[in-house]
C-alpha cells in the first residue's frame, strides 16, 4: 500500500557562479622588460568573493585530485568566512612548500572542480596565496618524539624536501644531500616573474625546528658511493630524489655552435644573475613548460628583440600549461607549429634554424598524434640564438644496476616496489613531473620508509602526526573517498 506521507521536496542544487574574480596582472608593456612578478595576489576582499563561489561539495573532488591531498575545500571555506589565519594553518598543515606552490602549482584540483562544468573553476591556487599573504604564515613545524634513526635524502628538490618534512615531523633525523649550492631542484630554473629563491627560503624556514640538515654542494654517487650511507655513515634508510637535472639535446648538426643554449642552463643562469648572452632573433625549440619559460625569459633578456617558438606538433598537442601558453601569446611570442629542427646553420655562430614541416599521424602510446616529416619541405628560420627546451633526464652517475631503478617516460628514476622501494632494502626512489606530483610521490615513499623503520624498531606505524605539535594525526577531509590520479 502506498504511504500517505508527503514526499519531501527535492533539495535545490546550489547555484554555480561560473565567473571567476579577476586576478590582476602587470601590463604586458611593463612586464616584458624586467623580471617583476606577472600575477598579483588577490586583495582580501576579492579573495573572500572568490571563495564564496565554492559550493563546498560534499565529496571534495578538488582534494581528491591534489597529489598531496591538500584540504583546499577547508581553506576556501575559512577564507569565505574571512578567517585567513585559519586558512593559512590548514594550507601549511599538509603542504610544507605552500609558498612555492601557491605560485607555480599546476592546480590539478581546479581541473576537477565541479564549477568547471559551468564556467571557470574556483581559483584554488590563488586562494592558497591569499591564505598565506593575509593569514599568519610564520608558523614553524614541530617534530614529534625523536626516533633514534637517521634517513639520508639524495636531492633537495620538491620530492627531497617533502620527504625530509614528512620524516622530520615524525621525529626522524634527516640529512638532505644536494649537489647544487641551492635547494629547490628544478624550481631553481623557474623564472622570477613566476617565483623566486626567496619563496623556497620562506618554505624552508618553517623546517628550522625539525631535525633536518641540508648539505649543499655534495653529489652522492660521485663524491662518495651511495651504499656508504647505509654501511658506514649510520643511516638506516635512503631516499633517492635526484629528479632530472640534465638536459636532452636535439641531436642535429650544428648544436655545438656558439649561440645554442640548453634551456636549463639558460634559465638557471638568468635566475642567479650570472652572465648570459642572447641575440635579438631568438628561436626556442620545444612545446612544454620549460619552452614557455624559455621564450618569456628570452624576450625579457633580448632588449626589444623577437622570439619564436618552434614546435613539432600542433597547438592542441602542446604539453605546456595553458596559462603559460596564454601568457607567452599575450607577450607577443611567435608560435610556429608542425616544424622540427633538422640542422642549425652557421659557421662560427648560429645564423639560422633549418626546419622540416611535419604532419600529424596516428596517436602514439601517450595518446598524442605523432609528427611525420614531409619530404622536401625544408626551410630556414634566420636567428642568432637557439634555445633547446626538449626535455630533461636523470644523471645516474653512481646509481648502479643493483638498485634496479625504473626510468619513467619523462626520465626521472623510481623504485619499482610498493612505496617506491628499490631492489636494495632500505633504499627508496621517487620524484615527478611537477612540483606537487613529486611531493605526492615523496609522501608515499616517506610512509613506506616510516613503516620500514618502525618495523626495525618493532613498533606499529601510526598516521602522520600533527606537524604543529597538537594532538591527533593526519586525517583526510570528510567526504573524501578516493584519489583521482592525474
Ligand atoms: C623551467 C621549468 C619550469 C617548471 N615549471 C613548473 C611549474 O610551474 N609548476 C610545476 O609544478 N612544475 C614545474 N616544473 C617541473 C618541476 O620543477 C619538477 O617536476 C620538480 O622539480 C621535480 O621534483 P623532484 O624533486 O622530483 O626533482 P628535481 O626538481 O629535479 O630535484 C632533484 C634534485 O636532486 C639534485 N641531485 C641530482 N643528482 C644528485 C646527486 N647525485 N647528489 C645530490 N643531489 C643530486 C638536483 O640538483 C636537484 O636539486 C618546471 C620545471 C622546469 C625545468
Ligand atoms: S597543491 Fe596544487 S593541486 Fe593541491 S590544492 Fe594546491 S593548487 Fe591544488
Ligand atoms: S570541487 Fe570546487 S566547488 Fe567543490 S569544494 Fe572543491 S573548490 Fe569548492
Amino acid at each position: 500500500m502506498a504511504s500517505d506521507a508527503p514526499t519531501p521536496p527535492k533539495p535545490t542544487p546550489p547555484k554555480l557562479n561560473p565567473v571567476r574574480v579577476t586576478i590582476a596582472e602587470e601590463p604586458v608593456d611593463a612586464r616584458t622588460t624586467d623580471f617583476r612578478e606577472v600575477l598579483h595576489a588577490y586583495s582580501k576582499e576579492d579573495a573572500v568573493l572568490e571563495a564564496k563561489r565554492c559550493i563546498q561539495c560534499r565529496r571534495p573532488w578538488c582534494v581528491e585530485a591534489c597529489p598531496i591531498t591538500q584540504d583546499c575545500r577547508e581553506y576556501i571555506r575559512l577564507i569565505a568566512d574571512s578567517d585567513f589565519d585559519g586558512a593559512a594553518k590548514v594550507t601549511l598543515r599538509e603542504n610544507p612548500l605552500s609558498t612555492c606552490l601557491c605560485k607555480v602549482c599546476y592546480h590539478y584540483c581546479e581541473d576537477s572542480c565541479v564549477v568547471k562544468k559551468k564556467g571557470v573553476p574556483i581559483a584554488i591556487r590563488h586562494l592558497k596565496r591569499a591564505a598565506l599573504e593575509y593569514g599568519n604564515s610564520e608558523i614553524v613545524y614541530v617534530p614529534s618524539k625523536p626516533k633514534d634513526q637517521r634517513v639520508a635524502v639524495i636531492g633537495g628538490g620538491p620530492a627531497g624536501m617533502m620527504a625530509a618534512w614528512e620524516l622530520g615531523v615524525r621525529g626522524y633525523s634527516v640529512t638532505v644531500f644536494e649537489q647544487e649550492r641551492r635547494l629547490g631542484g628544478l624550481m631553481q630554473t623557474i623564472p622570477a616573474y613566476r617565483m623566486t629563491d626567496a619563496d623556497v627560503e620562506t618554505d624552508r624556514a618553517r623546517f628550522r625546528d625539525l631535525d633536518v640538515t641540508f648539505v649543499p654542494g655534495t653529489k652522492v654517487g660521485h663524491d662518495f658511493p651511495v651504499d656508504r650511507l647505509l654501511k658506514e655513515d649510520g643511516y638506516q634508510a635512503v631516499f633517492i630524489s635526484i629528479g632530472t637535472s640534465t638536459h636532452r639535446t636535439l641531436n642535429v648538426p650544428g648544436e655545438a655552435l656558439p649561440g645554442v643554449l640548453p634551456a636549463l642552463d639558460f634559465l638557471k643562469k638568468v635566475n642567479h644573475g650570472e652572465p648570459v648572452t642572447v641575440g635579438r632573433e631568438i628561436v626556442v625549440v620545444g612545446g612544454g613548460d620549460v619552452a614557455m619559460d624559455s621564450v618569456r625569459t628570452a624576450l625579457r633578456k633580448s632588449n626589444g628583440g623577437h622570439v619564436t617558438l618552434v614546435y613539432r606538433r600542433g597547438r592542441e598537442e602542446m604539453p605546456a600549461d595553458p596559462e603559460e601558453i596564454h601568457g607567452a601569446e599575450k607577450e607577443g611570442i611567435t608560435f610556429v607549429f608542425l616544424k622540427a629542427p633538422v640542422r642549425i646553420a652557421g659557421t662560427d655562430h648560429v645564423e639560422g634554424l633549418v626546419v622540416q614541416s611535419m604532419e600529424l599521424g596516428p596517436p602514439d602510446a601517450g595518446g598524442r598524434r605523432s609528427p611525420i616529416p614531409v619530404a622536401g619541405s625544408e626551410a630556414t628560420i634566420p636567428c642568432d640564438t637557439v634555445i633547446v627546451a626538449v626535455g630533461q633526464k636523470a644523471d645516474l652517475e653512481g646509481f648502479g644496476s643493483e638498485l634496479d631503478l625504473k626510468l619513467t617516460s619523462q626520465g626521472w628514476p623510481e623504485g619499482k616496489q610498493k612505496g617506491f622501494e628499490t631492489a636494495v632494502p632500505g633504499i627508496f626512489a621517487a620524484g615527478g613531473r611537477s612540483v606537487v606530483y613529486a611531493m605526492g610521490t615523496a609522501t608515499e615513499a616517506a610512509d613506506a620508509i616510516d613503516a620500514y623503520l618502525s618495523a626495525k624498531r618493532g613498533e606499529p606505524t601510526g598516521p602522520r602526526p600533527d606537524p604543529f605539535g597538537g594532538p591527533g594525526g593526519f586525517a583526510r577531509p570528510p567526504g573524501y573517498t578516493a584519489p583521482i590520479r592525474v
